[in-house]
């Protein structure tokens, strides 16, 4: 399994993260990567506390610019972009303006069909997920589980990016509790967001974070879903969504015996030349 050694999916103090880009720096150094994405989470046109100000931005970009003076590690700046439909700023504007080497999209925040409070997926408190389910969806969580895919389908159509984050996180609070993974109509949305991200050449990571963090006991994606990627021959980062320096190389090596067992036996990396990712 040829593992290009980079991580293209971190967070620092400029958003929810809880160190300096420098120090994510100092980490990569000694475990030899070639490459280091930095991935703020982008601003949201919204009041909240995780992701990076739209003020901040420029400053958040000139420092990258500065520290790569200070490293051999080639360093990158991405976003790691929220979709809520009607909501949200869109991919690419915030690259074209900010100068940024990738994009990455991802949902932690869905929009019921109707009204215009939001759900909120993700984090560390499973009560705010079965809150929302009860409040927004009436406890309907096919309903709930069928409106993030297809936000998800919706940000594959509409927005552009290069890597698609943490794509079934939706599983992560459910905790095998109202859904299992094998039932049918899961697979089915599951496979259909498989499909767009082919089609748009889109490339998939697998990310560590719910295991070190023990909020999952998998993998985003499950196996079940690498293994379909692999056959559709889509390309995949390993990425640990490190909000602090240590968890950078958290179960790295286990993702990518993961992969290799899926089938799979290189990963993609970024091409500095072309600006895009190659596989
Ligand atoms: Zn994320
Ligand atoms: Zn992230």
């Amino acid at each position: 399994m040829d593992l290009f050694k980079a991580n293209y999916h971190t967070h620092s103090l400029y958003c929810d993260g809880k160190c300096k880009l420098s120090e994510h720096i100092k980490e990569a150094e000694k475990l030899n990567y070639k490459q280091l994405g930095f991935s703020s989470h982008a601003p949201v046109p919204f009041e909240n506390k995780f992701a990076i100000s739209m003020d901040n931005l420029s400053k958040y970009c000139e420092e990258i610019d500065d520290l790569q003076a200070t490293t051999n590690v080639k360093l990158l700046k991405a976003l790691e972009c929220d979709f809520v439909p009607n909501l949200t700023f869109d991919f690419f504007h915030l690259q074209q303006e900010n100068n940024l080497d990738y994009i990455i999209g991802g949902i932690h925040l869905v929009k019921p069909t109707n009204g215009d409070e939001l759900w909120f997926i993700d984090g560390s408190k499973r009560e705010i997920y079965d809150e929302g389910l009860e409040k927004l969806f009436n406890n309907d969580i096919r309903k709930a589980v069928t409106t993030f895919w297809e936000q998800t389908f919706e940000m594959l159509e509409t927005q552009k990016m290069d890597i698609i984050a943490h794509v079934d996180k939706i599983k992560m609070h459910n905790a095998d509790r109202f859904f299992t993974e094998d039932e049918s109509w899961y697979k089915t949305l599951a496979n259909k967001a498989l499909q767009l991200i082919k089609k748009y050449d889109i490339v998939m990571e697998i990310n560590t974070r719910g295991l070190y963090k023990k909020r999952c006991n998998s993998f985003y994606p499950s196996i079940e879903i690498l293994r379909n990627a692999r056959k559709m021959d889509i390309p995949v980062v390993v990425s640990s969504d490190a909000h602090d320096a240590p968890e950078l190389s958290l179960f790295i090596q286990e993702a990518t015996f993961a992969l290799a067992q899926c089938g799979y036996d290189h990963t993609a990396r970024y091409d500095i030349e072309r600006k895009c990712f190659i596989f």
